[in-house]
């Protein structure tokens, strides 16, 4: 009886977490989509702590407690700047957890003398070699993101040659632990190795690379959970480790869309290295011309339509509740205000959305790159507020870029274009921006809240 009510439970919580994740794909309906995918998580891990015979309550109240400490710290802690290294020790935690259930599942089959049967070995298996090489990836994704490391790609002579033969040792090591599942050394030599080819694979990978990584390893997560799901028979976890897993390859397609590479190419290209070697490294010189916030009132004066372009710059300066305030003081003024929303602006998906909502942006307001490209030859101001990369035309032109073909903001296209930033230098990508010495730019040079807060003050002054 207990049993098919918690499988009615799962029913549930499944039908929750796909409705909550249905209402995550708008910014309007993306508050309640989390509390409803909350909601699910909660009735599925409260039908979980009734399943008969396997739950060691005193472990699971130490493992909650413990769990809840750190998380809390965390979250109070973490800057939203720092969110995506957070995200990223996040998915490395899932895939250690993954790894060890399905580590203490074989030791237990082991020490029984039983074998796994049907499924069970493979996702052993799976769980274990998804779980480490999701473990030590993301732990090099945040050590990049964190600063710890150097966040440009790593290379060295043979590195897709002596990944592959990692790789073929490591499918060779599962298929010998499959056949004979008691092989304890031959299992801990496979998890061994994936762990070392976690980081292998993520250390080539550099610079603007990174959110895509990150949500490929978010994906992996998702498909070790799942494995792990078939290992314990528990359907709660496969179906939420499924989608992790298939919302994470979405993502990541998005986000390979946005910078127009294909996934081989983000993976295997060694992006960072082009970059640090490649002729645009040093990128285009010229005479970038330094304005105040009192010129920028005067022509605000004279416009009827600015488009705000947001960047990483915003979140560092926490800049979003004063371009808040500019915004309608310019739209009291009667000039038509909108912010453009490029897919890899700031350091996470959604970044923007996030920080704007948060300074009750009405969601109306906030457009997406295709949909406001047409509009910046229309457009008397394009304001870039900490954006480097995703205004760079560079991305269109020059070939030997590392950002070439990456879609961008068309702000150049409008007729006068205000950057502010603290100073000439480069953004994520480490290239110059051959915007910022175009004739319409006017470089306004300063941290963006600060700026901006003197540019509302010297609007305020103009027109009184
Ligand atoms: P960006 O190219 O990194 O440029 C940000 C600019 O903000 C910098 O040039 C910096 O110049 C300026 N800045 C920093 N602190 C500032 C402050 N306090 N006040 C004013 N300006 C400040 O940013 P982006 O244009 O948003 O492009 C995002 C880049 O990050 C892309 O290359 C993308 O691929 C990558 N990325 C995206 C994600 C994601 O998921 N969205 C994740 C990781 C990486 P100064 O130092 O001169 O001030």
């Amino acid at each position: 009886m207990i049993d098919h009510l918690i499988q009615y439970a799962y029913l549930v919580g499944a039908v929750l977490l796909i409705l909550g994740m249905r209402a995550l794909g708008s910014p309007k309906t993306a508050v309640r989509g989390n509390l409803i995918a909350s909601l699910g998580m909660l009735v599925l891990v409260v039908a979980t702590l009734f399943l008969q015979g396997v739950v060691d309550y005193p472990v699971i109240i130490a493992g909650v407690l413990l769990g809840s400490a750190i998380g809390a710290f965390l979250a109070l802690r973490i800057q939203m700047t720092a969110m995506p290294q957070m995200v990223a020790l996040l998915n490395g935690f899932g895939g250690g957890a993954s790894t060890l259930v399905a580590s203490g599942e074989l030791f237990g089959y082991a020490r029984a003398g039983t074998f796994p049967e049907g499924i069970v070995p493979y996702a052993i298996v799976a769980g274990a070699l998804i779980g480490a090489v999701t473990f030590t990836g993301s732990i090099v994704a945040f050590a990049k993101l964190q600063e710890l490391m150097r966040g440009a790609a790593i290379t060295y002579p043979l590195q897709k040659v002596i990944n592959g033969l990692i790789a073929i040792a490591v499918l060779a090591l599962c298929a010998a632990v499959v056949i004979d599942p008691h092989a304890l050394p031959l299992y801990l030599t496979l998890v061994g190795i994936s762990l070392v080819l976690g980081v292998l694979l993520v250390i080539p990978i550099g610079g603007a690379d990174m959110p895509v990584v990150i949500s490929l390893l978010n994906s992996y997560s998702g498909l070790a959970a799942c494995a792990t799901g078939f290992v314990l028979g528990n359907s709660a976890l496969v179906i939420g480790g499924s989608l992790v897993g298939a919302s994470g390859i979405i993502l990541t397609k998005i986000m390979c869309d946005a910078m127009n590479r294909s996934l081989t190419n983000v993976l295997f290209g060694a992006f960072g290295a082009v970059e640090e070697a490649g002729p645009a490294a040093s990128g285009p010189q010229g005479t970038a011309k330094g304005y105040t916030p009192e010129d920028a009132a005067v022509i605000f004066a004279n416009a009827r339509r600015v488009i705000i372009v947001p960047g990483y710059g915003m979140a560092v300066a926490q800049a979003q509740h004063a371009v808040r305030e500019l915004s309608d003081v310019l739209g009291e003024a009667g000039i038509d205000v909108k912010f453009a929303i490029h897919p890899v602006a700031g350091r996470m998906p959604g970044h923007m959305n996030v920080l704007l909502a948060e300074a009750d942006v009405p969601y109306d307001k906030l457009v997406e790159m295709d949909d406001i490209n047409p509009e910046f030859p229309e457009a008397d101001v394009a304001l870039v507020l900490g954006a480097n990369d995703v205004v760079n035309p560079m991305a269109r032109t020059e070939k030997s870029s590392p950002i070439y073909g990456m879609p961008i903001l068309d702000v150049d296209r409008a007729t006068y274009v205000f950057v502010i930033k603290r100073s000439m230098n480069p953004g994520f990508a480490g290239i110059q921006n051959p915007l910022f010495f175009n004739d319409n730019t006017m470089m306004i040079f300063g941290d963006a809240k600060k700026t901006v807060l003197q540019i509302i003050e010297a609007v305020r002054n103009f027109a009184s």
